[in-house]
């Protein structure tokens, strides 16, 4: 088999990236090792920036994300059981974000590949990139049982934190940063209508909690819990006792409790691999970078790589010219480090670390103070949190 630019994955860099190279008349293949309803099913982000939304309406695949979108032009902080309103646009001149499930976003992306006659070959593993430092990269996989191999002109290592393109960059190459926290996420999908109409980032002395949401039915919370917590030792009810006491405020407002449908740990990490181009391997989103939950940026930077990405591929086929692909590495990085800045400086704002003396929650809350009552503090999270320029 043979195309022009072999991706491996189909999470949203993948699926995106497929797209925006076929609106660009370049032939491409996607192999993913899962199956459709797995990657249909997978529930992450939630939270896509304004630049996301933009880029996933021009790539055709926006009208279902303005339809069932909720558009949110704030968060609220909550500490010291009070409640603190950050207001998007009016700090950022009128920015906002979207929740919209990265479950939905992939489903589009996918009826999107099968109305162009180029579905992801699903079942297909890749087990190894091959010769990436030549004109003729091979991409080897197996489907059905049988080994094959995908030659193309350049490979996309779309497979996530987990996947095995990185693996092919030397070792002498790759420089790696990074750090795990000694906490996690448990996260619960409930079938009950959010509890408010924002994301609320709560900070308590036992621990971080987060309202989320999927959608007006739909409520996705999670609290902090110890590192390598398994969602079994919580049971519902410990669950729900325990958002309650961290989202508490003096107000009369309440935590509405449904059903949880799903439960799962997620573990928290900073991690950025450098170079994210090697020879022909031109690596995105988690395959290079992985920032902890708490900024909402993974999926955001995923759109962002890939945009840069197609970009730097059409230029060299157009013209013959690598200079974008050459950037590309740099290009993205400036933006993955400005992320990986903030959701590291949230999870640090927002979480109770284990040790952490009276010293420390007092900084902490003098920093959650600054922000509730400077409008330069707030204006620096507003418009992190909205988006950094895409490439
Ligand atoms: C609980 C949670 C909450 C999150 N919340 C947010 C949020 O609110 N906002 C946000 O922006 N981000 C969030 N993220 C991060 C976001 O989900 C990821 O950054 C995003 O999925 C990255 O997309 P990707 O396509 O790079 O990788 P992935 O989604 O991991 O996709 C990689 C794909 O490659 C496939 N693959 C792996 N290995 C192989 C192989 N050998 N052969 C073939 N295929 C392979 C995988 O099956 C997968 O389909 C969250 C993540 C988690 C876990």
């Amino acid at each position: 088999m043979r195309t022009t630019v072999g991706i491996v994955g189909a999470g949203p860099a993948g699926l995106l990236l497929a797209r925006l190279l076929r609106l660009a008349g370049i032939d491409c293949v996607v192999l993913e090792c899962r199956d459709r309803a797995h990657v249909e099913r997978r529930q992450r982000a939630g939270v896509l920036e304004q630049g996301t939304a933009d880029v996933l309406r021009a790539a055709g695949a926006g009208e279902r994300l303005d339809r069932e979108g909720l558009r949110h032009d704030g968060i609220e902080l909550r500490f010291g059981r009070r409640r603190h309103r950050i207001d998007f646009p009016g700090l950022t001149g009128g920015r906002s974000v979207t929740v919209y499930a990265q479950t939905e976003v992939c489903k589009d992306l996918i009826a999107l590949a099968l109305a162009d006659g180029c579905p992801p070959l699903f079942h297909s593993e890749v087990l190894a990139v091959e010769d990436v430092d030549t004109p003729a990269p091979r991409v080897r996989f197996r489907r059905g049982g049988r080994e094959e191999v995908l030659e193309c002109d350049w490979v996309a290592g779309c497979d996530g934190f987990h996947g095995v393109t990185r693996g092919a960059v030397p070792a002498g190459v790759s420089r790696v940063h990074g750090r795990t926290y000694p906490y996690a996420w448990l996260g619960i999908l409930a079938d009950v209508p959010p509890s408010h109409d924002e994301l609320v980032y709560a900070r308590h002395d036992r621990g971080f909690a987060l309202l989320s949401m999927r959608s007006p039915s739909v409520s996705r919370l999670y609290l902090q819990v110890p590192e390598g917590t398994k969602p079994e030792a919580w049971t519902d009810g410990e669950i729900w006792a325990e958002l309650s006491r961290r989202l508490e405020t003096d107000d009369d407002w309440a935590l509405r409790r449904g059903p949880v449908t799903q439960k799962s740990v997620t573990p928290m990490r900073s991690y950025v691999h450098e170079p994210m181009r090697y020879g022909r391997l031109l690596l995105a989103g988690d395959a290079a970078h992985i920032v902890p939950p708490t900024g909402a940026k993974g999926l955001n930077l995923a759109v962002g790589d890939v945009v840069v990405l197609a970009r730097a591929l059409e230029h060299e086929l157009r013209t013959g010219s690598t200079e974008l692909l050459d950037a590309y590495s740099a290009t993205c990085l400036r933006r993955v480090w400005q992320a990986e800045r903030f959701c590291h400086d949230m999870t640090a704002l927002l979480h109770r670390a284990p040790g952490a003396t009276a010293f420390d929650d007092r900084l902490q809350l003098a920093r959650l103070e600054r922000v509730a009552t400077s409008r330069a503090a707030a204006t620096d999270l507003a418009e992190a949190y909205t988006g950094f320029p895409l490439g």
